[in-house]
């Protein structure tokens, strides 16, 4: 017998081998570097590395697997683009601050990312089992099949890129920021953080999120001396 599709509740489907990430962004975000990487996991427990990332035969049939793949074909293009070093914005004492993009694709970065946290909160895979949506589960899914960008921006999304960090995605993993719930995506040198949480973005991040008719800021940070940079050596050290 078959098992239900997570997303359209239909069990009489044949499911699909479904990627978490994208395999073209898990593979691509990679690539590079000694360490290069595609390890997905918790810290203090064995990651192998693995070349076309992580999927699940047990969450999506095939039609649905599909009705992600335009929001994936543009965000992976856009995470994948070289970024243009004229939109780089340098504070007064020419630090780097952030990168700004005027023209993106709103809707389909949002709906992109939404499904990729949805995907990582219903598969049992162990390295995702850091994400666990709780209620926010079934109000993705329905934004996931109704396409709502209304309703898709109460998650709130901020990019932050670190500079000269490894080229490896990270286990995503919940956090709060001033009393606020977000989960981190790490995506090779992205990091994206998603609101999950009813209460209003802190008002420190508020001219940063991602919104329709606005630039999208991606903010800069030195992976060297980072908390993530902490958690990357705990996670090298167990090979
Ligand atoms: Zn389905």
């Amino acid at each position: 017998m078959n098992k239900l599709c997570k997303l359209c509740g239909i069990s009489e489907k044949q499911l699909v081998n479904a990627h978490i990430i994208p395999r073209g962004l898990h593979k691509q975000l990679c690539m590079v570097g000694e360490e290069s990487g595609i390890r997905l996991g918790s810290p203090g427990k064995y990651h192998k590395k693995s070349p076309i990332g992580v999927w699940d035969d047990t969450i999506l049939c095939a039609g649905c697997d599909n009705s992600f793949s335009l929001w994936e074909k543009y965000s992976c293009e856009f995470l994948l683009s070289p970024i243009n070093e004229n939109t780089l914005i340098n504070d007064l004492i020419g630090h780097k601050l952030a990168y700004r993009v005027d023209r993106f694709e709103y809707d389909k970065l949002q709906l992109f990312f939404l499904s990729l946290l949805w995907k990582a909160s219903i598969t049992k895979k162990e390295e995702f089992n850091t994400v666990n949506l709780g209620p926010y589960e079934t109000v993705m899914k329905d934004i996931i099949l109704s396409g709502d960008i209304n309703k898709a921006s109460q998650f709130s999304i901020l990019f932050r890129r670190l500079l000269k960090g490894p080229n490896m995605h990270l286990f995503p993993a919940f956090f709060r920021k001033e009393g606020v719930n977000f989960f981190h995506l790490y995506l090779g040198e992205f990091e994206v953080w998603i609101k999950v949480d009813k209460q209003k973005l802190p008002k420190t991040l508020e001219g940063f999120v991602l919104k329709p008719q606005k630039p999208l800021w991606i903010l800069l940070r030195n992976f060297s001396g980072s908390n993530i940079e902490n958690t990357v050596k705990s996670i090298n050290l167990k090979h």
